[in-house]
């Protein structure tokens, strides 16, 4: 099919379904004074930020432009882009490379990384001019904006709109040969209630010019910026929002499929009061000759009434389903058994409350969400308010003998054996049972067997995966070849921290002749999951998600191909230098192990890092600035004064307990390997570190942690520490208590933050470190954020993560320590630490230490890791797999 395909480092291909595409317009020097000063004074890292802003807000597209008189805007528009070229985050997107100017246009467009689009080109000077612009941009391959515009002028009216869209159209398509999916008209929005005639209609004939075009020019894109069309109400947002939202309502039916809207300016469509929508509508539509009037009029009223909506309660003079469905969608449980009591008495039978009240308002809350207008921890919210409902309902049910009500499907959860993290699982499991999924949660470490029977037994119609830890990747693998085994066909959902698209394409999907897919994120699986069990659909959507990893693995395994690697002796040749000098090194204040028994809480909490919270919840953005961003800045405050209270009474009632044990040891490297002693000066044990093999420039270096302890023959004696903290004993005990209550929105809050506390804790006992029980750097003055920033000297990285992969080391860490005797972490078959809650490490102290992360290693290093290690070679495999180049 001929679809839209634009892309930064991700695709984003736009099809018939696909929702409204979101062209964020910050980066724009034109529309944002802020972005220019900073353009202006080249104060480029903060124009990133900018960008980043808008990509984590949602923004689908960035728009980028520098045209303004006082700047060199090509040298602006090379240097942007370039800089965006090396931030993925950022990247990720495509890019809008938008200027008035060709020469602009053209820079960007040998710079810009993807399948950008070009904003924008039209006849305004003539054909050959814009049949040789268009030729350029085919042969950069990329997509372009056409704006209606002429030889004569912009287009204002419909005909015109109509007359020059499709001029441009045949000569691009006809003559050039150009994409007609690559060609996106801007049809001109222009203000309404203008009080002039002559912009009656200029809403109305967009969205008809709109239609035309979707119409009869096959394959086109329709875009357009929205706020211009309520340019007269400025000062009014109230007012303005209602209007961009009408006017998208009817643009999108029409057939716009993209724009510049700032997500901020929108009401919901749906939450409009019914006059003002009249009155809008009478002016977006051109219905009555005193539409503005009328409008204006009620404006000032509109402006009042915004005011006190926070305390507002007139929703309780609604009609009862208003009532039930506005509780659903705002989360609140205050009124719910009163307002289902009420239509219980109403009801036929109770089962109808279910099927016909409460699932109206979820299918509500279920739109917003699938269109981008709702946030997770609301819907969590809302998934409390029903099933309290359903709660209160039970024993009417139950009296009356009703079977149930029918599930739209069964679905079967379960973290993998090995793996003792939910937060995702349990955020996914609400959401579909929010869309009438009846969800089996087999908890955590659940092995292949049981889920594999479970899902028999309880005629599942779906089984999701979830893991965060590296080993639950090959777990997966496993239950996969167990159903295949067992001539099974579950669909199975893939989703969990450490998964990816890549790797359950490359190594879950092969292993499997039923549908696999990757979901990572909870607003996508309700789609997958009524895909999959649509009965007209499954089969063919099915076959093309299997294509589609097919392929996904073929591209992926090609391109690893042409990756260098170099010899193990070469790197260790070339490794990371450091002169050491005994006047570098500290002896540890407090040498051996230390215990700390019950740490109070509130001593952690200005060490919290808040920002990995709010992500846990779906919710991107750097705190403290997420509270106040554009877009989810409301939903983060509330979620985050929800955390305050949760946090103030897990401290008053002392329901965790946070402990920690630490050592501190002499040591030195040998080779690739950090040998520890005692205080007695016997060896104790040793850790076993990776090398860098990945080949780079001539000179540089080649990273392991061993490099940042003196080697034994400079004579020179150094010292390591190791740790665990943890903070979740007594977490899921809370958590499960308000499960009870069917309140998931703060079990899962619960779980959030006893992680929150741990990191905090290892942020602490490392601060403490450094200060006081080593002593390296006593003197230290930082603030939270430069820890989290991690500007303190020395490191402490973690088993597990980039620089030292091999989750195998753990158990050196609980041998060394006795971690387990002593303070009651655990660790599973696949090395994930119990209680979930808990972080374990290393402390480097040489200044010259630092993070980085492994990469992938070769054969040479993984027989050399064997015999060190002194274990079978495939079970080093197993383990290693994830870093096999
Ligand atoms: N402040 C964050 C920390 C997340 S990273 C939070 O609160 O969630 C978790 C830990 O991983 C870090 O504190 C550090 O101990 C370790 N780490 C960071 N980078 C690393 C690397 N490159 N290799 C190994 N461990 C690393």
């Amino acid at each position: 099919m001929k679809y839209l395909k634009l892309s930064g480092l991700e695709p984003l291909v736009i099809t018939p379904e696909s929702n409204f595409i979101n062209v964020g317009e910050r980066t724009n020097v034109a529309g944002s004074k802020k972005f220019l000063r900073l353009i202006k004074e080249e104060k480029y890292a903060e124009a990133l930020d900018i960008a980043r802003h808008q990509v984590e807000g949602g923004a689908q597209v960035l728009d980028v432009n520098m045209d303004d008189g006082l700047l060199d805007g090509k040298y602006a528009m090379v240097k942007f882009l370039n800089l965006i070229a090396s931030e993925p985050d950022i990247a990720r997107i495509p890019i809008m490379v938008d200027s008035s100017k060709w020469e602009i246009l053209e820079a960007g467009l040998q710079v810009v990384q993807g399948k950008p689009v070009v904003n924008s080109i039209s006849l305004k000077e003539g054909e050959a001019n814009f049949i040789d612009q268009a030729k350029k941009i085919k042969r950069y391959g990329a997509a372009v904006i056409v704006m209606a515009f002429d030889e004569v002028g912009q287009a204002d009216n419909y005909e015109r709109r109509i007359e020059i869209a499709k001029r441009s159209y045949d000569i691009l398509v006809n003559e050039i040969d150009f994409p007609p999916e690559d060609i996106i008209f801007d049809l001109n929005i222009f203000p309404v209630a203008t009080g002039m005639d002559e912009h009656r209609r200029n809403a109305i004939d967009f969205i008809e010019a709109t239609r035309w075009v979707r119409t009869n020019l096959p394959y086109v894109s329709v875009s357009g910026g929205v706020s211009n069309v309520s340019f007269s109400f400025r000062g009014n947002d109230a007012v303005r929002e209602a209007m961009h939202s009408v006017f998208l309502y009817h643009a999108i039916k029409a057939g716009m499929n993209m724009g510049i809207v700032n997500p901020t300016m929108l009401e919901v469509y749906d939450e409009i009061p019914k006059d003002l929508l009249e009155l809008i509508e009478d002016v977006m539509l051109d219905r009555r000759d005193d539409a503005t009037e009328r409008l204006l009029d009620f404006s000032e009223r509109v402006k009042s009434v915004r005011k006190e909506k926070t305390e507002d309660l007139a929703w309780r003079e609604q009609p009862l389903q208003d009532r039930i469905t506005h509780a659903l969608v705002k989360g609140i449980d205050r009124f719910i058994e009163e307002d289902i009591e009420e239509a219980r008495q109403e009801a036929k039978r109770p089962l109808d409350v279910i099927e016909i009240n409460l699932m109206t308002g979820m299918g509500v809350v279920g739109d917003l969400f699938g269109s981008g207008k709702m946030f997770l921890p609301q819907v969590v919210k809302s998934a409390r308010v029903m099933k309290r409902a359903v709660a209160y309902l039970q024993p009417y049910i139950e009296a009356e003998k009703d079977t149930g009500r029918p599930a739209a499907g069964k679905v079967l959860m379960a973290t993998v054996k090995g793996d003792v993290h939910d937060i995702g699982k349990n955020i996914v499991s609400v959401v579909l049972g929010c869309n009438n999924y009846e969800i089996i949660d087999l908890g955590v470490m659940v092995p292949a067997e049981k889920i594999i029977q479970t899902a028999i037994d309880e005629k599942v119609d779906i089984i999701g995966l979830s893991g965060l830890i590296t080993p639950s990747l090959d777990e997966m693998v496993h239950v996969a070849s167990e159903l295949e085994r067992k001539n099974l066909d579950f669909p199975l959902l893939i989703g969990g921290a450490t998964t990816s698209k890549a790797h359950t394409a490359v190594k879950i999907d092969p292993s499997y002749s039923n549908a696999v897919v990757h979901v990572n994120d909870a607003s996508r699986a309700v789609n997958v999951v009524s895909s999959l069990l649509n009965k007209e659909k499954s089969n063919v959507y099915t076959l093309d998600l299997k294509t589609e990893y097919e392929d996904f693995r073929e591209k992926f395994l090609n391109r690893g191909e042409h990756k260098e690697y170099v010899a193990l002796e070469f790197a260790r040749k070339n490794k990371y230098k450091i002169d050491f000098k005994s006047e570098d090194i500290v002896k540890p204040a407090k040498p051996g192990i230390t215990i700390i028994e019950d740490q109070p809480l509130e001593a952690l909490l200005d060490y919290i890092d808040w920002s990995p919270f709010f992500r846990s919840w779906d919710l991107h953005g750097r705190y403290p600035d997420i509270l106040k961003d554009e877009v989810v800045g409301v939903q983060a405050t509330e979620l985050f004064h929800d955390a305050q209270k949760i946090l103030k009474k897990l401290i008053e009632d002392k329901s965790l307990t946070a402990k920690a044990i630490f050592g501190l040891f002499p040591a030195n490297a040998v080779e690739d390997d950090i040998f520890l002693q005692n205080e007695q000066g016997e060896d104790i044990g040793k850790f076993i570190t990776l090398r860098q093999q990945a080949k780079k420039s001539e000179g540089k270096e080649y990273l392991a942690l061993a490099d940042f302890i003196a080697p034994k023959e400079t004579g020179i004696q150094d010292y390591i520490g190791c740790f665990c903290v943890t903070a979740g004993f007594g977490a899921d005990e809370v958590a499960a208590k308000y499960n009870e209550e069917n309140d998931d929105y703060n079990s899962i809050m619960v779980k959030a933050l006893a992680d929150r506390f741990a990191e905090a804790y290892a942020e602490f006992l490392h601060y403490k470190i450094r200060k006081e029980y080593w002593g390296y750097a006593s003197d230290e003055n930082l603030n939270n954020e430069q820890m989290i920033k991690e500007e303190y000297k020395g490191t402490r990285p973690a088993p597990g993560y980039p620089a030292c992969p091999d989750h195998l080391e753990k158990n050196m860490i609980w041998d060394v320590l006795k971690v387990e005797e002593n303070i009651g972490v655990k660790l599973t078959e696949s090395l994930a630490m119990w209680p979930a809650a808990s972080v374990s490490g290393y402390y480097f102290a040489h200044p010259m230490s630092k993070y980085f992360g492994l990469g992938k290693i070769k054969e040479d290093q993984l027989r050399d890791y064997t015999e060190r290690k002194g274990i079978d070679y495939d079970l080093a495999k197993k383990w290693l797999s994830p870093n096999l180049a």
